[in-house]
């Protein structure tokens, strides 16, 4: 069977990736005790007790939130918070404030304790739960996903970094293409690969300090 050039294309640009980031980080996102992290009941985990209430608080905030203005989140995920550099390199942290692992978890890290980082990576969390991971991660283009979690999230920082910002653009005059309709029915029609399996640029990943995922 021969191979599309989508496909060979789409493997260059996300399994490489996807196999060494696989190799560290969700192991640790899944069992951080093993890192010496605190883990409470409410499924939120801190490396500096001292601050899990301020930790539980960001999150109960951000769910509520997310619940009522995008989509309300079926499974919450395990959500670490790192309170130091040390703690955010070993979650494999460089500069950016915030991932998920899949529907999982999410990690935050030292530089992610704002009411809308953690409203970001619980938006892409509801993409994962509502699409399918991959399905969000691989197709969806990043116009898509970003702009909407930068979108909304309220994420109060204006204007954002390029492509950040454009993709936020992009996002809000999609949203107010589609008029009424449900975003995630919406969104269905949406292909990273739709025009005829020329990888766009947006595939590139964005990073920076003002990149929360
Ligand atoms: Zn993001």
């Amino acid at each position: 069977m021969r191979i599309s050039r989508i496909v060979i294309a789409a493997l260059a640009a996300h399994l490489i990736p996807v196999v060494a980031w696989a190799a560290f980080k969700p192991v640790r996102v899944l069992a951080p005790e093993l890192l010496g992290l605190h883990c409470a009941n409410s499924g939120v985990c801190v490396d500096d007790v001292q601050r899990l209430v301020e930790a539980e608080r960001l999150r109960r905030d951000a769910v509520a939130f997310v619940s009522s203005k995008v989509g309300k989140i079926d499974h919450l995920p395990r959500t670490i918070f790192c309170s130091t550099m040390a703690c955010s390199k070993a979650f494999g942290f460089t500069s950016n404030g915030g991932y998920n692992v899949g529907t999982f978890g999410t990690a935050i890290s030292y530089r992610g304790w704002k009411p809308y980082f953690v409203r970001h990576e619980l938006i892409h969390h509801l993409q994962n739960e509502r699409l399918g991971t991959l399905n969000a991660w691989l197709l969806k283009p990043k116009w898509w996903t970003e702009g909407m979690a930068y979108s909304l999230s309220e994420d109060p920082r204006s204007p954002l970094a390029q492509p950040l910002q454009g993709w936020r653009d992009a996002f809000e005059q999609w949203r107010v293409s589609i008029g009424e309709k449900n975003i995630w029915l919406a969104a269905q029609s949406l292909n990273e690969y739709q025009d005829g399996g020329t990888l766009k640029p947006s595939l590139v990943n964005h990073a920076g300090d003002q990149a929360a995922h």
